[in-house]
């Protein structure tokens, strides 16, 4: 190949947050295409909001999506520090839980404390799925609107990766290793393509 004809990406890096104003998601009521929008005013104080072009919901508050619950006490026979996670995500929440101390193995009821939880393919702010999002070999391509989409498929196609303002908190950085290799290429430029395909017209 020669050199001329490579493509070369040289987008800048930009983190996570910088695409993260606009996220395209599933409607919580009736899973149609719906949007999250951010207005900031400053790093930590944002104000959001969630609108359906579908069934026409709308909300600014609220959380849809997974939590995880926790217990941290001291047992109250034996006075060991107890900490557990219910680990497994969920979407129902109950008050507390019937626990066993592991140490004097006298079993009570102990408070539970939620935390929102999320992961990859649903967006920070709500906790719903993400539309633009596909499963690539077991793994999950996700973005949260078309212009971050773009920026991953710029960043696939191009031959010459140059990444020289990498930090830490850097999208291209934070790429996993089966988005970068050669040989996932051309599935994964098929996959955006036909995540660009699935966008109504709104
Ligand atoms: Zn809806
Ligand atoms: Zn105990």
């Amino acid at each position: 190949m020669l050199w001329d004809n490579m493509k070369r990406f040289t987008q800048p890096a930009y983190s996570i947050y910088y695409f993260s104003d606009e996220i395209f998601v599933k409607c919580p009521k009736c899973n149609g295409f719906a949007k999250v929008n951010i207005t900031r005013e400053s790093d930590y104080c944002y104000k959001k909001s969630l609108n359906c072009f579908e069934c026409g919901f709308m909300t600014t508050k609220g959380w849809f999506g997974y939590w995880e619950g926790f217990i941290k006490f001291h047992c109250g026979f034996c006075g060991s520090k107890i900490e557990y996670s219910t680990k497994k995500p969920t979407k129902k929440l109950s008050k507390d839980m019937v626990f066993c101390c592991p140490r004097c193995k006298v079993t009570k009821r102990y408070p539970l404390k939620w935390y929102r939880c999320n992961f990859a393919g649903r967006d920070l702010y709500f906790g719903l799925e993400l539309w633009l999002k596909i499963s690539v070999k077991n793994q999950t391509l996700w973005a949260y609107n078309l212009e971050h989409l773009s920026y991953i498929k710029d960043y696939i196609s191009s031959d010459l990766r140059e990444d020289n303002n990498r930090y830490k908190y850097s999208i291209i950085t934070n790429m996993p290793k089966w988005m970068k290799v050669a040989k996932n290429r051309d599935l994964l430029i098929k996959k955006i393509n036909s995540l660009e395909k699935s966008l109504p017209k709104v």
